[in-house]
């Protein structure tokens, strides 16, 4: 008992030295799910009971009502829900037919999950590099696509919520002919002048795991699409390859949205969206406006960009990165690393064939200084407020003992 009691405070709470003792404050937090349920927690409870008395628990009305929002959210025509983002990439690529020994272009800057979606099809993934603030480096695509005419595939990251500039991707995919997935997994929201991600390539991919800017309450995704014949495909392999109850024509997945997740989503997460990428905007253009720190650099958005700040990125020389994120702790705030490694350094990457392009200085720079700062919609003015103070007050020519 006293053990777990002292590992809790440790985690939510840290000491202070003020002018009459110690006192102890709640940590700032990279995400608040215990606030968010404090708000939604009602309305959430109500989706519980409603489902359970439907009796229907998997791919029923509830799916098809939350597809339908989602879908004109996204101002696309068709969303279909799968069990995961990495599985609504997967499916998205073998939609597009891609499979064994296809060549895959993607960043080597992302969650594992976008490169896993493609060698779990058989394809190869190609790899290359990132510009200065962690997007996929669209001159060096059109380098390597220059060289390599047998890419036919493609995944670009919208990373951190950072739109990629539409005009150039389309230009990219119709120059070279590419079969593209956009990986929208933290850009849901984002637009690149006035138009969400996700319209440039054939399909794109996201995800309501719990800590994306849509979560769920457990795992989920989604594949959104313009082409009839794209989303009958995807809805087919989603569920075993059927066609009909019993007819296989393609062999698919288990990977359904569940009622549960797809009421919760549609009912409770999805009206309340704007506003929560609202509030992340509002904390992000305070760190903007108010972050100065000579060895703080902000990972910035492309001029035309409105991002959906699922993550809000900065960068600090890597061999003061540890005494970075020690003061932010010491400070009360909690921080992050995104992503620690570049995927083709991923021991698991020693398992299958892939290829790099260039040497990937950029992102491996990136995943030697990044640093994430806590943003979520439940983040308040004062806890903005210390962040700001923390790292404007980072000392890091004061070595630690
Ligand atoms: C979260 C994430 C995924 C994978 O989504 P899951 O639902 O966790 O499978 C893929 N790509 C990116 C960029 C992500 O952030």
């Amino acid at each position: 008992m006293g053990l777990r009691f002292y590992v809790t405070l440790t985690l939510t709470e840290h000491r202070v030295n003020t002018a009459n003792g110690e006192k102890l404050l709640p940590m700032v937090r990279l995400n608040a799910f215990e606030r968010q349920w404090a708000e939604t927690g009602p309305d959430a409870t109500r989706v519980f009971e409603e489902t359970g008395a439907s009796g229907w628990y998997i791919l029923g009305r509830a799916v098809q009502d939350f597809e339908r929002v989602l879908a004109e959210y996204w101002k696309l025509p068709h969303a279909i829900g799968v069990a995961s983002g990495l599985d609504a990439i997967e499916i998205s690529l073998r939609v597009l037919g891609c499979g064994t020994g296809d060549r895959v272009l993607t960043s080597p800057l992302s969650a594992f999950a976008t490169t896993l979606a493609i060698a779990k099809t058989g394809a190869i993934p190609v790899f290359a590099d990132t510009d200065p603030d962690g997007l996929l480096d669209l001159d060096a695509c059109e380098d390597l696509l220059r060289q390599r005419p047998d890419i036919r595939y493609f995944v670009p990251v919208h990373l951190y919520g950072n739109p990629l500039p539409r005009p150039r991707l389309q230009s990219l995919i119709a120059d070279f002919g590419l079969l593209t997935v956009e990986d929208c997994a933290q850009s849901i929201g984002a637009t690149y002048e006035s138009v969400p991600t996700g319209a440039a390539g054939q399909l794109a991919a996201t995800s309501f795991y719990p800590t994306k800017n849509l979560g769920a309450m457990g795992d989920g995704g989604a594949i959104l699409a313009s082409d009839d014949g794209h989303a009958k495909l995807a809805k087919v392999l989603r569920d075993y390859g059927q066609t009909a109850k019993y007819r296989h024509e393609q062999l698919g997945y288990n990977s359904r949205l569940d009622e549960l997740q797809a009421g919760l989503l549609h009912r409770v997460y999805l009206p309340r969206l704007d506003q929560w990428t609202a509030r992340r905007r509002e904390a992000a253009g305070r760190y903007e406006r108010e972050l100065r720190h000579e060895n703080v650099r902000i990972l910035k958005p492309v001029p035309g960009a409105d991002p959906s700040r699922h993550l809000f990125p900065v960068a600090v020389p890597p061999n003061l990165r540890d005494h970075f994120q020690r003061h932010l702790r010491d400070s009360g705030i909690e921080s992050g690393i995104h992503y620690p490694l570049a995927i083709p350094d991923q021991p698991a990457m020693a398992r299958i064939p892939f290829q790099v392009h260039g040497d990937l200085a950029q992102a491996r720079v990136l995943c030697a200084s990044e640093v994430s700062l806590p943003i979520h919609p439940y983040l308040t003015e004062q806890e903005v407020e210390s962040v700001v103070r923390a790292v404007n007050g980072w000392r890091p020519e004061i070595l630690p003992i």
